[in-house]
């Protein structure tokens, strides 16, 4: 895994335009059982992939923190929301919650996360592969592929099985 993650981001630039150009018709004409397809290869690719083996997403990115979130995980830690904030939080230049820093300070050594009961709701659905209308997320899902192997095999076998 280690070697893939290296490779990644040089193997999505080398894909960029074949992927953009595939997107953009997929955005034009969806196909109708495209939901359907985009489960059953995440699911495929999740029985291959162990995120415990990467952990890449929390280590070189990070979650959008929504209010319901930070309410939550404040309540886990018994802080105060603005506390909360204050200790991990900053607004980016979308105006949303994010982390401080990265690697993300709930991720552990062992690349468990310390808080995966309450997470946040973006981590619980990273890297949205089985989005429903997943074609209107394609551009989030060409920046994805650069930071997850599991969006990148997933783009591949996409432009095998819905060519
Ligand atoms: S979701 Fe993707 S980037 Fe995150 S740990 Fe799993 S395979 Fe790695
Ligand atoms: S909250 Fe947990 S799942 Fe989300 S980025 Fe941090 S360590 Fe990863």
């Amino acid at each position: 895994m280690d070697d893939l993650l290296k490779q990644l981001p040089q193997l999505a630039k080398d894909k960029h335009k074949e992927n953009k150009k595939y997107f953009a018709r997929l955005k034009k004409k969806p196909p109708k059982n495209l939901d359907y397809m985009m489960q059953e290869l995440h699911e495929e690719e999740f029985e291959r992939t162990d995120c415990l083996q990467c952990a890449n997403c929390c280590k070189t990115t990070g979650p959008l923190f929504t209010n319901a979130d930070i309410e939550r995980i404040a309540k886990h830690f018994r802080m105060k929301p603005q506390q909360f904030i204050d200790t991990y939080l900053q607004i980016d230049e979308d105006n949303d919650y994010v982390l401080q820093r990265v690697p993300c300070a709930f991720l552990g050594y062992d690349n468990y996360c310390s808080i995966y009961e309450v997470r946040p709701k973006a981590c619980r659905e990273y890297p949205h592969t089985d989005r429903k209308k997943f074609h209107q997320i394609t551009n989030l899902t060409l920046k994805n592929t650069a930071i997850c192997p599991a969006a990148f095999h997933i783009v591949e076998a996409m432009k095998k099985r819905m060519p």
